[in-house]
This record gives C-alpha cells, sequence and structure tokens, in this order.
C-alpha cells in the first residue's frame, strides 16, 4: 500500500495563479484519474497583471492578490486537486528572482512531497517570472537528492506565431518531446481557467482588453499539452 503512494505524486510549478491549469490543466486531470497525488506550488501572487495595464485600484494590487488566490483555489479544485495540496509562496509578481530563503522553502516542500514528477517552466519562456521559475527550481533541484522526472513547459513562447512550427520542428527532431492528447479534459480545463476571471475578462473600465487575449486563449486552449521531459538523476 505504501510503495504505491510512494509511486503517485506530481508537483507543478506556477509561476503565476493560471499557469497550472494553462500549461498542464488536462494532464493534471487525467494524471488525477490515474489515481496520482497532485500538488501546486504557486510562486507569485500575481498582484500586479492589473497594475502593468494601468489598473491601480479596483482592484489595487493587495486585492488582486486576494481575488487571485481565490480564483486559483477554485480552479485547481476544479481540476481536482484538494486545496490542501495547493501552496501560495507570495512573492509579488515581475520581482521573481533568485532568493535563498525562497530556495528553502521550496526544498523543503520538495523534501516534504518527494514527488515522481515535477513540471516547471522552460528558460524558452519569454515572461521573465516564468524563465527565472525555472532557474529557482533548477537550483534548488542540485541541493536535494530527488529521482524525479522534469516535465519543462512553455506558455508564452518567444515568437507565439511560430508556436505550431517550433512544436513540428521538435515533435521530429527532440526525443525528449512529447506531447499529451488532452482532448477528454478539454472542456473540464476550460471550465478550470474560466474561474480566472481576472485575467480572461475586464474588471475595470480602464482596461482594453483582459489580461490574456483572446487570441493566446485559442492558442492555449487546444487538444494537445507538450512538453521536453528530463530525467533527473
Ligand atoms: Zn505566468
Amino acid at each position: 500500500m505504501e510503495v504505491t503512494e510512494l509511486l503517485n505524486r506530481i508537483v507543478v510549478f506556477a509561476p503565476h495563479p493560471d499557469d497550472d491549469i494553462l500549461c498542464c490543466g488536462g494532464t493534471i486531470i487525467e494524471k488525477l484519474k490515474k489515481g496520482f497525488d497532485v500538488s501546486i506550488i504557486y510562486l507569485t501572487d500575481g498582484r500586479n497583471a492589473l497594475y502593468n495595464l494601468g489598473v491601480y485600484t479596483n482592484p489595487s494590487p493587495i486585492e488582486l492578490k486576494e481575488i487571485r488566490r481565490k480564483e486559483a483555489i477554485k480552479g485547481a479544485n476544479l481540476l481536482g486537486v484538494k486545496t490542501e495540496n495547493l501552496y501560495f509562496l507570495d512573492v509579488e509578481d515581475t520581482k521573481l528572482n533568485y532568493d535563498p530563503n525562497l530556495i528553502n522553502i521550496i526544498r523543503d516542500l520538495l523534501n516534504s512531497i518527494k514527488p515522481q514528477e515535477i513540471y516547471l517552466p522552460s528558460t524558452e519562456d519569454a515572461t521573465s517570472d516564468h524563465k527565472n521559475a525555472n532557474l529557482i527550481v533548477m537550483s534548488t533541484l542540485k541541493m536535494i537528492k530527488l529521482e524525479t522526472k522534469l516535465y519543462l513547459y512553455i506558455i508564452f513562447p518567444k515568437y507565439a506565431r511560430l508556436d505550431y512550427s517550433f512544436k513540428l520542428l521538435h515533435r521530429i527532431f527532440d526525443k525528449r518531446y512529447i506531447e499529451n492528447n488532452i482532448s477528454d479534459h478539454l472542456s473540464q480545463k476550460y471550465f478550470s481557467l474560466l474561474q480566472h476571471k481576472s485575467q480572461i475578462m475586464i474588471l475595470n473600465p480602464k482596461q482594453r482588453q483582459p489580461v490574456i487575449s483572446a487570441l493566446t486563449l485559442q492558442r492555449l486552449l487546444n487538444n494537445t499539452e507538450s512538453f521536453i521531459c528530463l530525467d533527473e538523476r
């Protein structure tokens, strides 16, 4: 019994609340159905998403932080992840940097969860918080002994228009590239993402567009989730 329990743990690193669903919502649903235990570690609180679009009040960054935490819990619960498996490290977004204290917290979490699979952003992602999330998690992994597979994901490629060609090249030439067909779970993934209203809807008239544009949503919500798979140790 204990052996099964030991074999079935996954950790997803989300630089911002909603990245968990965008990168691998369908995969999370599938893994949960197979009996895996899924934990999500949200590195930043995402408070500046609207501030960056010129919205300074209604909601303020501090209000948005609370809104986004609630959205993250609802979204993850709809995927099937238990609230007790959600960890909010509350770094201010756009300020995710190498920080020994943060690394210690992540090290302790990974040491207690001991996951067999870790999902984290690739350095090829164009967003600085995503790239830095990779560096922080990889630095932490160097400090601990974990036998785990790493699944690197890209949510915002440097050249979004070339995303399809980029994936095609990986599919042909990169043996580490895997594509997971999530068509059975796409609608559930979509409903989970709908909980992140602050990101996909206009909350304040000062916004000309939602944080995540309809075009980006269209690109991100499709039948496959792709990863570069690395064996760690
Ligand atoms: Zn993000």
